[in-house]
């Protein structure tokens, strides 16, 4: 018998009563470890209610009270990294540093909302005609929905729930069903941290509880990161029922390397960026395009770098790279690497049928390389979402930058040059939302904001920075005339209101 991940809903645990549940599995193992109940309508709307229930009093709650909150929160969390890591690694995969760098990337938002007060303060024009003045103010919508991707079980809900409850608004999260316990965990901090019952709930599940919540007349707004297919599916479903929608999508990340750039360290970056969290990060490098006559140098330094990397299970501190999260997803992987020569690309590395001694039943996949790849290649076109590397070749930069500029996605990029003027040209061509300047992975920091264009993105907001903040509250404009007493009244004016 496995445990089951329960919902948290309004302050405490509430087991699943849908009757449907998913494995979580150990990726390293393979072994199903626990069962995750699968939320009905019904148990979503629960959830819901919990939430509309609470905002009645958060939403008027001081921002005194909030950020109190906030942190203790946030030290609760600092106090408990490792364990919320070793969780990650348990049911995601990734090698426990790596788990670790997730915490501190979502702990860092938490630190922006517990600084929510200065983001907060409104506008103020006094005088705008006699006697009169305006205000800007900003408040929080009501109920907002979190929907969240596998790959990062716990920054990415702290992409979003830590600004949206220090806005005043409550918040129902649907995590990624394979991976769910971390943000149980991170419920029960907050509730440590005394935040009131039903700010912050968890309903787990798939479709049905996901399309409920968009659904769902009292959900203000929706924030979704997931794959492309369906981020647009939240954002045409969602936007259909008249709520506010960020849904970020998925990516194929590209790094330019011009002919003067300094090749040890960009093949350094280039790994790093495409082999690391065994390339399930949205922000991986996935696909190199060197330019000029650089190609073969760059390639033989990348296989160098990469032929010494150390896989095994997460929880072991030797292991470098960790498995993939389900056997159909490394199966998917292998696919690309075994049609690759068919479709012309060289296969320089095949990570293909490894195993871990010890492990064998985990979700194994070495590292591949696939050189002079055409942009014709399934291995280019999809996002693998696994350590798959593809080198494409560029006569020159506008060669390069408009192959870059042809992918339908445009999550990150990054150019690796020294030479400023080539760099500051990129910046400004590169049809992407995130750019890199011997940077590979530019996630931006917290007080700036992430997301990316065209299928990496539905909707006009960013996640956090002041995006978020203005994502997760609406504005109102107060215009205020106090007459002063010694004066007598207007009288009566017909015309169109002017400001003199
Ligand atoms: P996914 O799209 O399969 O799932 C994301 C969420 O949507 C999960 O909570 C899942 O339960 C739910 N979901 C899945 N199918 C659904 C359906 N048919 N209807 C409604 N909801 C559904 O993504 P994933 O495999 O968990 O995560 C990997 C993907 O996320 C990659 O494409 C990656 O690039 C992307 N991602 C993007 C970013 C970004 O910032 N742009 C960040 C992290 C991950």
């Amino acid at each position: 018998m496995t445990d089951i991940v329960n919902h948290w809903i309004g302050g405490r645990t509430v087991e699943g009563t849908s009757g449907r549940t998913g494995p979580v599995t150990n990726p390293a193992t393979g072994a199903v470890t626990r069962h995750v109940a699968f939320a009905s309508a019904a148990e979503v709307d629960a959830a819901v209610a919990a939430a509309q229930e609470a905002y009645l009093a958060w939403g008027q709650s001081s921002l005194a009270r909030r950020t109190e909150i906030l942190f203790r929160f946030r030290a609760l969390l600092d106090s408990h990294r490792d364990e919320i890591a070793a969780l990650i690694t348990a049911e995601h995969g990734k090698v426990h540093s790596d788990a670790l760098g997730e915490v501190a990337r979502g702990l860092e938002i938490v630190d922006l909302a517990c600084g929510i007060t200065v983001q907060l303060k409104g506008e103020l024009s006094t005088q705008v005609a006699t006697r009169v003045d305006v205000a800007a103010i900003r408040q929080p919508l009501g109920v907002v929905a979190g929907i969240t991707p596998f790959n990062f079980p716990a920054m990415v809900p702290m992409w979003m729930f830590p600004i949206a409850i220090a806005c005043g608004n409550t918040f129902v999260l649907k995590p990624s069903e394979k991976d769910p316990s971390a943000s149980l965990r991170i419920a029960e901090l907050l509730a440590e941290a005394g935040l009131p019952d039903g700010v912050f709930n968890v309903v787990h599940g798939d479709r049905e509880a996901v399309d409920r919540l968009l659904e769902h007349p009292d959900v203000k707004a929706v924030s979704f990161v997931g794959s492309t297919p369906i981020a647009r599916h939240i954002h045409t479903t969602a936007s259909a029922h008249g709520k506010r929608v960020q849904a970020l999508g998925g990516a194929k990340n590209h790094m330019l390397v011009l002919p003067d750039a300094d090749l040890d360290a960009a093949a350094d970056a280039a790994v790093s960026a495409a082999y690391g969290s065994a390339g399930e990060r949205c922000m991986a490098v996935s696909a190199v395009v060197a330019v000029g006559a650089i190609g073969d140098e760059l390639v033989q330094k990348i296989r160098e770098r990469a032929e010494k990397i150390t896989i095994g299970p997460g929880d072991d501190p030797a292991s470098e790279m960790g498995p993939l999260i389900t056997r159909a997803h490394r199966d998917k992987v292998a696919s690309y690497v075994a049609g690759a020569a068919a479709e012309g690309c060289e296969v320089v590395l095949d990570g293909t049928g490894l195993t871990v001694a010890g492990h064998e039943d985990g979700h194994w996949i070495g590292i591949s390389l696939l050189d002079k790849v055409p942009t014709t290649a399934k291995a280019y076109q999809d996002e693998i979402f696994g350590p798959v590397l593809c080198v494409l070749r560029a006569g020159t930069y506008e060669e390069g930058l408009a192959l870059i500029n042809a992918s339908p996605f445009g999550n990150g990029t990054a150019i690796f040059t020294r030479d400023g003027g080539a760099a500051r040209r990129f910046q400004l061509e590169v049809e992407a939302g995130m750019v890199g300047v011997n940077v590979p992975i530019p996630v931006p920091v917290g007080y700036h904001s992430f997301g990316g264009w065209k299928d990496s993105l539905f909707g006009d907001h960013h996640v956090y920075g002041n995006d978020g903040t203005h994502f997760y509250t609406r504005g109102k404009v107060v215009t205020t005339r106090w007459p002063d007493p010694s004066e007598a009244p207007a009288g009566v004016d017909l015309g169109f209101p002017r400001h003199h």
